[in-house]
């Protein structure tokens, strides 16, 4: 399951930099080849093997001041309706306001684990300030200071405790994530998946969460399909704001290891289509494109190819998508998307054989070595794949900071087309030896 961690409190009761602090702490842990991804607002976090995804809810707020403390209040319920925690910060060192106060009024309504993190305690003397915020009827409050990171390990201990554990079993397992604009068709395609093998479908109800896993497994293919294109949300608030729809995607992406996203033929690939590949693309998903609703399309033999060279354009320079032109309805192609996502999860998955790998590309190397840089010549020795979940490699060379983005480009290229990563984002490193 995904676990997202919200942080929620009104302005400059440090949200940011407890997130930073939060965010950073799984930096320190992975070395720099990992890539992981950390945007300002949302970003992995890791404690006692336990990963989860925060999300600054601060970052999200735009507007003037009348519009401020509405905003606040929407992100709460929002929050309440797709985290698996708050943290509530609050500042130790001025005490409760009457925005704490709404906050916590609302907090106190649901039955998630919500934490009151009291910040700014930044030394021991100053732990009796924090008592009153016991009076926000939210339990335990925790001292911490996000500048010195202070009491953050008890704090988080705690949260931990509140978030899924993987079932190492189901783990293994490939798991796809359906996602698109409404109406798309995407419970359509689970229903006809679903609807093909009814008796060996054993859906998997989300522990706690809201998100439901089902275990297919049919014609060779064993995967989860996670489905939360069922889901409604259960608050009031405008379905249309940023942080709803950041937040909706990142959970459905954080969930799995390949995303189909679905298109509307009758639309082509839209701002927000286009925002979703690029936020799958960034955090390392596979990738597969259904352009649904095929069948309502008027095509000759030209229109496939003008459909791709169009998405091609747009989600450019990642172009090395499978697309897949699909009749959920008439159920064209609708097996086809799954293998699809099986061979795109393999690629994701497969590791080349170092010797193997230094056999092609240092042979493409030595034909086309990176151009000299100030009068110097650059000598790649050795390429090896890291380990990790999505296809990363190092090329070791003498000179690194030499190399330029066309030649890592044209490297990316050459491994493209040699080792299949279809649908698969892929990371190169350049390190000294
Ligand atoms: P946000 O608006 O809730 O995201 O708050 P920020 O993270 O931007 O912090 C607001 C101010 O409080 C900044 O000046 C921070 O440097 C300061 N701040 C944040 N955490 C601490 C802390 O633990 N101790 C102290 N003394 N100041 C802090
Ligand atoms: P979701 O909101 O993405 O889950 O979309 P739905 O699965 O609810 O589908 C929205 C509408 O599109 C429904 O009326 C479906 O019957 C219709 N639909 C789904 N797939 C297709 C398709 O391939 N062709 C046509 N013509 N209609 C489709």
């Amino acid at each position: 399951m995904a676990n997202i961690v919200a942080i929620v409190g009104r302005p400059n009761v440090g949200k940011s930099t407890l997130y930073n602090r939060l965010t950073e702490s799984r930096k320190a842990i992975v070395d720099d080849f990992s890539g992981v991804t950390r945007d300002r607002h949302y970003g992995q976090a890791e404690w006692v093997g336990k990963r989860f995804t925060v999300i600054d809810t601060g970052g999200f707020v735009h507007g003037s001041d009348d519009v401020f403390e509405a905003a606040i209040r929407d992100q709460v319920l929002i929050a309440i309706d797709e985290a698996s925690a708050i943290l509530f910060v609050v500042d130790a060192t001025t005490g409760i306001t009457d925005l704490d106060d709404e906050i916590a009024d609302v907090l106190r309504r649901s039955s998630k684990p919500v934490f009151v993190v009291a910040n700014k305690v930044d030394s021991a003397k100053q732990t009796h300030d924090t008592h009153e915020f016991y009076s926000l009827g939210l339990g335990e409050v925790y001292n911490i200071s996000s500048m010195t990171g202070s009491g953050t390990g008890e704090l988080l201990d705690e949260l931990v405790k509140e978030l899924d554990v993987e079932d190492e079993e189901e783990e293994e397992l490939p798991k796809f994530t359906i996602v698109g604009r409404p109406n798309v068709g995407k419970s359509s395609l689970t229903n006809a998946l679903l609807g093909e093998e009814r008796n060996i479908v054993t859906p998997i109800a989300g522990t706690t969460r809201d998100s439901i896993r089902i275990h297919y497994n049919q014609f060779g293919h064993e995967f989860l399909l996670v489905d939360t294109a069922g889901l409604r949300r259960k608050s009031k608030v405008n379905e249309d704001i940023e942080f709803y729809s950041v937040m909706r995607t990142i959970k459905a992406l954080e969930d799995s290891d390949v995303v189909i996203l679905m298109i509307d033929a009758k639309d082509g690939i839209e701002a927000q289509d286009i925002n979703i590949f690029h936020l799958a693309e960034k955090n390392k998903k596979g990738i597969v494109l259904l352009v649904n609703k095929w069948d309502t399309v008027e095509k000759d033999h030209k229109t496939a190819k003008a459909f791709e060279d169009t998405i091609k354009s747009k989600i450019a320079p990642f172009t090395d998508v499978p697309i897949i032109f699909t009749s959920v309805t008439e159920k064209q192609r609708i097996f086809k998307a799954v293998e699809t996502a099986m061979e795109v999860y393999e690629n994701k998955t497969k590791k080349i054989p170092t010797s193997k790998l230094n056999d092609v590309m240092l042979e493409i190397i030595e034909k086309y070595p990176p151009p000299a840089t100030k009068g110097k010549y650059i000598k790649i020795k050795y390429v090896t794949q890291l380990p990790g979940r999505s296809p990363m490699f190092a090329f070791f060379c003498n000179l690194p900071q030499y190399i330029k983005d066309p030649y890592k480009r044209f490297i990316e290229n050459k491994l493209r087309e040699n080792f299949d990563f279809s649908g698969v984002p892929i990371q190169i490193f350049f390190r000294q030896k």
